[in-house]
């Protein structure tokens, strides 16, 4: 059996739901990280099927062709199968076994208080989302990310609050099950090499720690116990886990790895959304961009060719900021509160950027497009190396479980 590889890089993962095409906000938003975490992290990007079902159960028929295509994308805007592993969710039948498994220890009161529940049952009301998958949404995504292990996943902001659930699950699950096994052996033996003292200033930090939260005295034992070469590396991972009052860690507590989000609006400076039909999708050709930007909102303030505009309050501004070099900007910022330029004059100067960076992408596009091998090829080799990764999780799941398993 082929076995998984060692990367020394920090491991992430991110995935996005197949569902139909791109647009900008999300290059600009989350692809154009990836292609920067890629060179410095282990990558798993992931095509989340399953998650796209938890809202689009009813209608399946588009979500092999939406998953193709969304992978497409990603190969198209420079995400590497060199640098990255890209594979499907549904491939990775680990996930499911994961989610079953946590779903079994995660209260349902988690569930209810995550702020998108409510909320996207509201704005998705055309959809019938009183469903027992779209609850459990939230430990599908724990199960996606603690199946690699990962230390860090990729968010916003406004996504640090569903992160904390996975946490959560995370540390209830080593709780419930890492204190199994050789456990107490290895914590006597650990304290035995540490000497009464040692135990005493130990049990005391930790006291501390688990009181006040404090990171520095956090960051102090675990500096002290991993750097003390009496101790074998089991005795380190159990005395850590009994000062931080936890099991061990057979899933780790994955950290949010800030990220900026998307800076552009839709065309009618409204959030970019699909569902808002403001968007710019990656696929459009010359021909509909320059459409959608000639016909985008621009400052209010703006209404005569000879009133001054203030950048900061129009859209087209956002699109300079992410395409135009710095002298199209200072031209745009110079002529626009002054009235030097027209709107017009401003859209098409942004355009010429625009296309210029787009042109290439729309080439490798349809460059893959011809070559659907090439993508099936990238995936099947991914998801298989990231079910190594999984099932060797699933095997240490299993085992602090007592779980008998045929493999
Ligand atoms: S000149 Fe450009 S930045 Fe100023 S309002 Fe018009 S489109 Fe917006």
């Amino acid at each position: 059996m082929s076995r998984a590889r060692v990367n020394p890089l920090p491991r992430i993962v991110s995935g996005m739901r197949p569902t139909g095409p791109l647009h900008l906000g999300h290059w600009e938003g989350v692809l154009k990280n990836w292609i920067e975490l890629q060179k410095q992290h282990e990558c798993y990007f992931f095509a989340a099927d399953w998650h796209a079902l938890t809202t689009h159960y009813q209608d399946p028929r588009e979500l092999d062709t939406n998953t193709f295509e969304l992978v497409t994308e990603w190969l198209a805007v420079g995400v590497d199968p060199e640098q990255a592993t890209l594979f499907v969710q549904s491939w990775v039948p680990e996930h499911a076994e994961l989610h079953l498994l946590l779903s079994m220890l995660t209260p349902l009161g988690w569930l209810e208080r995550v702020p998108t529940y409510k909320e996207q049952q509201q704005e998705l009301r055309d959809r019938e989302l009183d469903t027992y998958g779209f609850l459990g949404y939230p430990v599908l995504m724990s199960a996606d990310v603690l199946v690699y292990r990962a230390r860090g996943v990729p968010v916003g902001q406004d996504q640090v609050a569903h992160l904390e659930v996975t946490r959560e699950i995370a540390r209830r699950f080593n709780f419930l099950y890492g204190r199994g096994g050789s456990f107490d052996e290895h914590l006597a033996s650990g304290r035995a090499r540490l000497g009464p003292k040692e135990t005493r200033r130990l049990t005391e930090w930790a006291k501390q720690y688990r009181e006040s939260g404090d990171q520095e005295l956090w960051s102090r034992i675990e500096r002290t116990l991993s750097q003390d070469p009496r101790l074998t590396s089991e005795e380190q991972v159990v005395l850590l886990a009994e000062a931080r009052g936890s099991g061990r860690a057979i899933l780790p507590e994955p950290t949010p790895l800030l990220t900026r989000s998307s800076r552009l609006p839709g065309t009618d400076g409204r959030k970019m959304s699909k569902s808002y039909d403001n968007a710019i999708a990656l696929r459009d050709r010359r021909d509909v961009v320059t459409r959608k930007i000639q016909t985008m909102a621009t400052d209010p303030a703006r209404v005569r060719r000879t009133d001054p505009g203030e950048p900061s309050r129009c859209p087209v501004w956002k699109y300079h900021e992410a395409f135009s070099t710095a002298d199209t900007r200072q031209w745009v910022e110079a002529g626009c509160r002054s009235a030097g330029i027209g709107c017009l004059d401003c859209k098409n100067r942004l355009l010429g950027h625009m296309l210029t960076e787009l042109a290439p992408i729309w080439d490798r596009f349809d460059a893959l497009q011809a070559h659907p091998d090439t993508v099936r090829e990238v995936l099947a080799s991914g998801s298989e190396r990231a079910r190594l990764e999984a099932r060797a999780t699933l095997e240490e799941v299993r085992d602090a479980l007592g779980l008998a398993h045929p493999s």
